[in-house]
């Protein structure tokens, strides 16, 4: 038998790393609380690079520009194709002060990443390629290859991918890394990692998500992921196999309970998608919630190694999903 890992939390980055480290003779052992405390559960799944890019966040997009390299890769050795549910993304403005922010964030793009796949795109244009948006979609642009997954599938193919590779999973909070065994342990607890890991800084960022089912009265959901400005208001709409994902609000969490969906997100965000894909109207509700997602001080994931046993693996924020090849491959290093 290999060396011995135990990771702490199966979200997207303990089962990433996890089964990484399974792929290169590690023997795996994956302890977690459960879905109520799983950012990744409820997430949107954009593969987020290019069109997540913000002014002063260079080093954030190199990062998910290697990770976004990477994902091809990460999703044949799942082999599970059905995970990918969109392959480009628009982004897309409703107004011309809506455009001049959305330029401003191709500008800043383009000028970190000069290969950048995005093309601009006329109203119509957008209009002709996705038919179920609004005659109020002024223009913005294609991002070619920026897609999405199914988060609760990538999760599912994860899990299984680690059975098959001998990994073990045990229900359990864990509340102090000398009872859990192992030569080495993983802390990938997302929001509560601080708990385990004393000077690791995790801020909560609170946001509401709904999930919308197509009817047979419906027509078919957009098929590229479209990351809308609407009259000011940031909203997303990701496809998946029967519906949607409509995202998200993004605020300070009071605490790591704070998981109720407050009724002023969800009415935002039903109001601006009704107007973004009117479409979308005669979907049924099937989902509310929210999250909270577990990010840095400085807005990049931490990855590195705590003590001679101990790594650490958490401060995702909002890319989490998106960062997951990357960060996995980063653990796969430091354990060697
Ligand atoms: C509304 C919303 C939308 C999002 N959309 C996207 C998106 O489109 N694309 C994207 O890339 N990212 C998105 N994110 C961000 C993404 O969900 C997170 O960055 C990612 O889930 C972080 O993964 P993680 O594995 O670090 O943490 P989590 O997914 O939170 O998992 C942590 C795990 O640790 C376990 N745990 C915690 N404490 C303990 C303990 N003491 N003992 C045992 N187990 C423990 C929990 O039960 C949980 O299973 C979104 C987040 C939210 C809230």
């Amino acid at each position: 038998m290999g060396p011995t890992l135990s990771v702490v939390g199966a979200g997207a980055i303990g089962l990433s790393c996890a089964l990484a480290a399974a792929d290169r003779g590690w023997a795996v052992t994956i302890l977690d609380a459960g879905t109520d405390r799983r950012a990744a559960h409820v997430a949107g799944g954009m593969l987020g690079c290019f069109g997540e890019g913000r002014p002063g966040e260079g080093d954030l997009l190199d990062v998910s520009v290697t990770s976004a390299a990477r994902w091809p890769a990460f999703l044949e050795r799942l082999g599970r194709p059905d995970v990918r549910t969109a392959d480009d993304t628009l982004l897309v403005g409703a107004s011309s002060t809506d455009l001049a922010e959305i330029d401003d964030q191709v500008s800043f793009v383009r000028a970190r990443s000069a290969d950048a796949a995005i093309a601009p795109r006329s109203g119509p244009a957008l209009r002709s390629s996705e038919p179920m948006l609004a005659r109020g979609c002024a223009g913005g642009y294609l991002v070619s290859g920026e897609g999405a997954v199914d988060n609760r599938r990538l999760l599912a193919a994860l899990r299984s991918a680690l059975v098959g590779a001998g990994a073990a999973f045990v229900d359990a909070d864990v509340e102090d890394l000398d009872d859990v065994p192992g030569d080495r342990v993983l802390v990938a607890a997302g929001l509560h990692t601080p708990r385990l890991v004393p000077g690791v800084e995790v801020r909560g960022e609170k946001g509401e998500i709904l999930r919308l089912r197509r009817t047979r009265w419906s027509v078919a959901p957009p098929s590229r992921v479209i990351r809308a400005r609407w009259h000011g208001r940031p909203v997303y709409v990701v496809p998946r196999e029967d519906g949607v994902v409509v995202g998200a609000t993004q605020y300070e969490a009071v605490g790591s309970d704070d998981r109720a969906p407050q009724a002023g997100g969800v009415a935002d965000l039903l109001a601006d998608v009704g107007e973004l894909l009117p479409g979308l109207r005669t979907y049924e509700l099937s989902e509310v919630s929210a999250g909270i997602r577990p990010s840095s001080v400085d807005g990049l994931p931490m990855v590195r190694r705590v003590d001679d046993r101990v790594l650490v693996a958490t401060g995702h924020g909002r890319n989490g999903i998106a960062l997951s090849p990357w960060t996995a491959d980063r653990v796969v290093e430091l354990l060697a």
